[in-house]
């Protein structure tokens, strides 16, 4: 049914991705829950017990390659969707999973503030400017996003960039303000760290200078 709410197994060793990812999916409105599997045999003992509408699933597991469990999933259950997520983002991996059925690649090495930052980009180039909070906050947002990549700004700034989205979102005309802040509310959410990390790290460095 459309509306059925879905189960999705993570097997993944990354304390990281899990510790993130976890939180993230467990807001998803129709999820209903989140397994986690740490290693190829943890996955295959939970695969046995219940079937997940959904597995992200990462190829360099501790102790065999995600890929082979790829292949289990895909000969049981041809419906269970997967996305596989590695460090191994080159084409050969990619084409290897996709022939398994995997449906979905996700690079971890994706530079999560940067992927942020493009999208704002993009919102600010979509922007008709009718409304003045997406023709201002649009810009602005892209403006400070662009600097936290490269952590020149201050830490407050992060809270101010935050008010910014909450002052976009729910007042425009259409949804593209709302698509505008929500991507940045969800960088700030859960990676707040890491943009902290950034600041501070280029703070140092001008200061060693
Ligand atoms: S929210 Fe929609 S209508 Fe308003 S400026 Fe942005 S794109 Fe235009």
């Amino acid at each position: 049914m459309k509306n059925e709410k879905k189960t999705v197994l993570i097997v993944d060793d990354s304390i990281l991705i899990t510790e993130r990812m976890i939180p993230m999916m467990e807001e998803i409105e129709n999820i209903s829950f989140v397994v986690h599997a740490g290693s190829y045999a943890e996955g295959l003992e939970i695969l046995n017990q219940l079937t997940p509408d959904m597995v992200l699933l990462d190829i360099n597991l501790p102790d065999k390659s995600g890929i082979d469990l790829l292949r289990i999933i895909k000969e049981r259950r041809l419906e269970i969707a997967v996305l596989m997520i590695s460090n191994h983002a080159d084409q050969y991996y990619k084409d290897i999973c996709k022939k398994l059925g995997a449906r979905y690649f996700l690079d971890k090495s994706t530079d999560i503030v940067k992927a942020i930052a493009r999208l704002s980009q993009f919102y600010k180039h979509e922007s008709c400017g009718q409304c003045t909070p997406c023709r201002e906050g649009t810009g602005w947002m892209w403006r400070v996003m662009e600097r936290m990549v490269v952590g020149n700004a201050r830490i407050d700034e992060i809270d101010s960039l935050e008010d910014v989205t909450r002052q976009v979102e729910g007042h425009t005309i259409c949804a593209l303000g709302d698509a505008a802040a929500w991507p940045i509310q969800g960088l700030i959410r859960h990676f707040r760290p890491e943009m902290e990390r950034r600041i501070r790290a280029r703070t140092e460095k001008l200061a060693a200078e």
